[in-house]
């Protein structure tokens, strides 16, 4: 085993493809179908939507799809992100776990979504798109969308989560220094917004509800498309990029995770992570345990249905078999706002019910002090979203601790907290509440779930 702290690669090691985990699946996924004829959607039906390439990434049967050259270009001003063991965690806990983490903190807009922002940034510019309209909930997508935007000369609108927008105006403040137009969601700027706005106008927003702003935005303008910073397959494809470089480091490092974590949104940085390793696991017989932590207050994976839901709000996305709380469910504000989904990504789902995926749901507070003892021995402040994860491996370590195991622990640091130190200071000041998992509103919202006659999958 090699003793170093760090493993870092060579920019010329960086890998030159994206891993799609699709034709590896142990179990075929489920059609999309469409929110009007519960048909199969085609290209054609999502063309208004997203350019042809990104499309075609969608629903492609390669395994690999290769990285061109301008993206590869952008991601060399941060990639490859390091490796880090934790070895000052490791000495704080106590335990004889050693703990890896894979730090995407280091892109310039501080979390690993720029990873498919600019991927997304450039396939659109290639086919000529002028603006492009997304969604973000604490805004670390936003912020990454608006710095691509930025790189090939697209427009960018960002419809921001209301609770997020008030609650971290620095965020709104990168968005609109890479040039962006950001928007409180829900507005009255579209149909959507102001749909929900008549039926409760205090509404904190949602990111289902933001994304039924940007779907309306991006189809109501030949010019303009839409971006999804989670969830569907081209986007956890592209984050592969983070599990192709670990698999290198961890040859560096002479070593091999016996368990992969991330915290799990949407699911990219989880799967971007974790899907090289579970193409190990199916195709070469390696033994890692994989997990996705969720937070407490919206438990897709833990205490969801896993059935056909709509993406968003309102009704303007396809319908995609997926464990959901339901479209119409509004988690409570917690600070961990890229974690406040409705649903979980398609193929994290699929592989969730084949049982390769476990999930795992904390509360507010636990996550908090995990990420305080991290900091403390690594020196990074998590962002709310990754100190999920780092609950989760904590108690990996903790619970080697007490069995005596060496138990190699994985996880996904997707990005540092410096714009989400108001909520490290109402965890330091002891105001942190922890929202009970609001059963009677998941409930309900099941309740509205599409009724679709699923084809035979
Ligand atoms: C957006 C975000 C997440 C959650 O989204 P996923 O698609 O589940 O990864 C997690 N961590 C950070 C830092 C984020 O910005």
């Amino acid at each position: 085993m090699n003793h170093n702290t760090r493993f870092l690669l060579d920019e010329k090691d960086m890998p030159t493809a994206w891993y799609n985990i699709v034709p590896d699946m142990p179990v075929p996924l489920p059609p999309v179908l469409h929110p009007a004829t519960g048909q199969p959607v085609g290209p054609d039906d999502l063309a208004p939507l997203f350019p042809m390439a990104l499309i075609m990434q969608e629903v492609t049967p390669e395994s690999y799809v290769e990285i061109p050259e301008p993206v590869r270009e952008v991601y060399r001003l941060w990639r490859p992100t390091p490796l880090i063991r934790a070895r000052r965690l490791e000495k704080a806990l106590g335990t004889p776990a050693r703990i890896y983490y894979k730090y995407e903190g280091v892109s310039p807009v501080g979390s690993h979504k720029p990873n498919t922002a600019v991927a997304q940034a450039y396939y659109n510019q290639q086919e000529g798109v002028r603006r492009l309209t997304t969604e973000t909930g604490a805004g670390q997508w936003g912020s990454a969308l608006a710095m691509a935007g930025a790189f090939f000369d697209i427009e960018v609108q960002v419809f921001m989560v209301k609770v997020s927008y008030h609650q971290k105006p620095y965020r709104r403040i990168l968005m609109e220094s890479f040039g962006a137009r950001v928007t409180p969601s829900p507005s009255e700027e579209t149909e959507a917004g102001r749909k929900v706005l008549a039926e409760n106008p205090d509404s904190p927003g949602s990111l289902g509800i933001a994304i039924s702003e940007a779907v309306e935005a991006a189809v109501t303008d030949p010019e303009t498309k839409y971006s999804l910073g989670s969830v569907l397959n081209h986007v956890l494809m592209h984050q592969t990029i983070i599990g192709e470089e670990a698999l290198k480091q961890f040859a560096l490092a002479e070593d091999y995770p016996d368990v992969v974590i991330g915290c799990a949104g949407g699911g990219s940085n989880f799967a971007g992570l974790a899907f090289p390793f579970i193409r190990e696991r199916l195709k070469n017989g390696r033994e890692t345990r994989f997990l996705a932590v969720e937070p407490e207050a919206c438990p897709s994976m833990t205490r969801g249905v896993y059935a056909y839901d709509l993406g968003d709000t309102v009704g303007m996305t396809p319908l995609v078999k997926m464990y959901t709380l339901g479209h119409t469910f509004t988690p409570p504000g917690i600070h961990a706002g890229g974690l406040r989904y409705h649903g979980m990504a398609p193929t994290v789902s699929a592989l969730h019910e084949a049982g390769i995926i476990e999930a795992v749901a904390y509360h507010q507070n636990p996550v908090f002090e995990a990420a305080v003892t991290f900091t403390r021995a690594e020196g990074i402040i998590p962002a709310p979203e990754s100190a999920h994860a780092v609950r989760a491996a904590i108690d990996q370590a903790l619970e080697a601790k007490e069995t005596g195991e060496e138990r190699v622990i994985l996880f996904n640091l997707s990005g540092h907290g410096h714009f989400d130190l108001s909520a490290y200071d109402e965890y330091l000041a002891g105001h942190l509440e922890d929202y009970a998992y609001p059963s009677e509103a998941v409930a309900e919202a099941i309740q509205h779930l599409p009724r679709v006659n699923a084809p035979a999958s």
